[in-house]
């Protein structure tokens, strides 16, 4: 009965959900999150049947594909109950996970089972002190070991994640690209984003276009458009002769928000309509209020997207506009 609901005031239908478990992580990426981060009591997070009931009541407005993440979502405790829950449910589409792959050597075969189809796994570089730098933690092996676990364990695709900074891994974008073609993994890379107040680098001396990586691919490998339209900000390319595809998420570059299909919900149940704007509705406050009145979660979604925004408003000259990190919206 509520099936198609969602829908904003731009007619964008909302099919997709980014659903953040927790705020926590293992590791300390400098373009995320600072050594001593201060993370949300826990009471504040949403509790997994709260995660699940803000999913049912998605899933009954018309949502198909759910992604879960985090912080790390995989450090969440009893997270594998959440997606064995939704795995069940026949509605989805695609279920997906983003991690940072530390914890896929124990977990990768039990998501499987549970039904989750697809895996992006993060990876800014091969090198083992450079991984260090970036994630501030010495776990390349560890992340390796998880890739190839999740490789055995039988996901539909698997994504790599690379944020590319020049001057830091922009010499490895080839070494990633054939990591990737060597697994017959897909490879997305990332365009860093002004989320957060970073102190560890200068945005400005560390910003690597997604043209400038692509032109680096095009030396070795020819890239041919692919037509698979996420409703996302990645644009993806064939690498021709190799099941391999690459994407670009350029938040900078391209004005991605025409076909934008998804909303995100913080681990402390805030529903953000735009990763670029603040404007938020508490789910979690309603919970609390009235726990098990799916009716009135849903009649608040609906009337939430009345506000989703028409577009983002990132600039890559412009400072921190958005005083949030990427680990608290879920990525
Ligand atoms: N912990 C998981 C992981 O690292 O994949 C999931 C959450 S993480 C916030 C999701 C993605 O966001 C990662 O691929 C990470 O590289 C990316 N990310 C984090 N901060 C970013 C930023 N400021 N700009 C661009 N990408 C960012
Ligand atoms: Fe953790 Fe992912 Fe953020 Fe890195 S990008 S600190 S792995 S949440």
């Amino acid at each position: 009965m509520h099936t198609h609901q969602l829908v904003d005031p731009f007619g964008r239908r909302i099919t997709y959900l980014r659903l953040s478990v927790t705020d926590r992580c293992d590791f300390r990426c400098t373009y995320c999150m600072s050594e001593d981060m201060q993370f949300a009591p826990r009471q504040q997070i949403l509790s997994l049947e709260e995660a699940y009931a803000v999913a049912d009541a998605f899933i009954a407005l018309g949502v198909r594909r759910i992604r879960i993440t985090g912080g790390e979502p995989l450090v969440r405790k009893n997270v594998l109950s959440l997606l064995q829950r939704l795995g069940a449910r026949d509605e989805l589409e695609d279920l997906a996970i983003t991690t940072n792959g530390s914890q896929l050597g124990e977990l990768a075969a039990p998501l499987r089972a549970a039904g989750v189809r697809r895996l992006n796994i993060s990876l800014d570089s091969l090198q083992r002190e450079r991984f260090a730098a970036f994630t501030r933690r010495d776990k390349l092996e560890q992340v390796l070991a998880g890739i190839e676990a999740a490789r055995v364990a039988g996901f539909e695709r698997i994504k790599l994640n690379s944020v590319v900074q020049s001057g830091r891994n922009d010499d490895e974008v080839l070494d990633l690209v054939e990591f990737a073609i060597a697994r017959g993994l897909d490879i997305s890379f990332i365009e860093e984003m002004p989320l957060g107040s970073v102190v560890s680098h200068s945005r400005e001396q560390t910003f690597c276009s997604s043209d400038e990586v692509r032109r680096r691919i095009e030396q070795r490998h020819a890239l041919v458009r692919s037509n698979k339209v996420t409703g996302g900000p990645s644009r993806y390319w064939q690498v021709v002769g190799t099941q391999t595809q690459v994407g670009f998420i350029s938040p900078h570059s391209h004005n991605f928000c025409g076909d934008c299909n998804r909303v995100r919900v913080t681990a402390e149940g805030k529903l953000v309509l735009c990763l670029g704007h603040d404007d938020a509705l508490d789910l979690k406050r309603l919970l609390r209020a009235h726990p098990g009145d799916g009716e009135r979660l849903r009649q608040a979604l609906v009337e939430a997207l009345r506000l989703k925004p028409e577009r983002h408003h990132f600039a890559s000259d412009e400072q921190v506009q958005v005083v949030r990190f990427m680990s608290m919206t879920g990525g």
